[in-house]
């Protein structure tokens, strides 16, 4: 897992088990660094693997708080497992490209969309991983996915989703297909594209003005970016 990754991870854990909140930052820190050392050979995620959900397991069925090893333990007895039994995303003769002891690596996200192509053209049955839907809208979807950035595990989204709300609405609503205002630029206030709305707020001390990001987009900005995606999707009929 990326520091990113164990981040989120330890954000959830926390989130299910409030004994585990630090109030001193240094001892939060620390921990941080412990849990990144202990866990930097074990994904996030991998084929019938979700290290959120072994970590959510072990608080619901353990008295004792969460330790890295209750997560890097299982994970080395699931790789043995599966490994040794068919043949799985880190089979070494059918992904020579991954190493075994870095599958969060570029190897590791390769293999893991090799896989979701042989799942969604139907040469493997769908496990862990869902394939997405056939038809000009999937494609759309998985375009604007793309444009938001790196491939991320869901379940570490959804424990990042707490800490940046703009980007968790923005994967929302390309995963919905739903207009995303910030595909346009805001002719209200002048936000580029990508960036969200600014207000104005006026210091009465020193009469100075400052731009605050807004939480929510002007409503012409909404307007374009739904007339925008309207578009889109009838020249995509009119070539289907
Ligand atoms: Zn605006």
């Amino acid at each position: 897992m990326t520091p990113r990754e164990v981040a989120a991870l330890l954000a959830y854990v926390v989130k299910l088990d409030p004994r585990l909140a630090l109030d001193d930052a240094t001892a939060a820190t620390d921990r941080l660094a412990q849990w990144c050392d202990l866990l930097s050979d074990v994904p996030a995620t991998a084929h019938g693997w979700d290290a959120a959900r072994v970590a959510r397991d072990h608080i619901a069925r353990s008295p004792y708080r969460i330790q890295p090893s209750d997560v890097s333990r299982p994970w080395h007895t699931h790789k043995a497992d599966v490994m040794g039994r068919h043949v799985g995303t880190f089979e070494p003769t059918t992904h020579p490209e991954v190493d075994p002891d870095d599958q969060f690596g570029n190897a590791y996200v390769k293999a893991l969309r090799a896989e979701r192509l042989a799942i969604a053209s139907g040469q493997q049955a769908p496990t862990t991983h869902r394939a997405l839907t056939a038809g000009p809208a999937a494609a759309e979807v998985e375009r604007r996915l793309a444009a938001l950035g790196e491939y991320m595990p869901p379940t570490v989204a959804q424990a990042l989703a707490l800490y940046r709300p703009q980007r968790a609405e923005r994967e929302r609503l390309a995963r919905a297909d739903a207009p995303d205002p910030l595909t346009v630029p805001c002719t209200w206030c002048s936000a580029p594209e990508g960036e969200p709305c600014r207000g104005r707020a006026i210091n009465p001390r020193d009469q100075q003005t400052r731009y605050r990001p807004r939480s929510k987009p002007h409503p012409c900005r909404v307007e374009d970016a739904t007339a925008a995606h309207l578009a889109r999707h009838n020249r995509q009929e009119a070539h289907a």
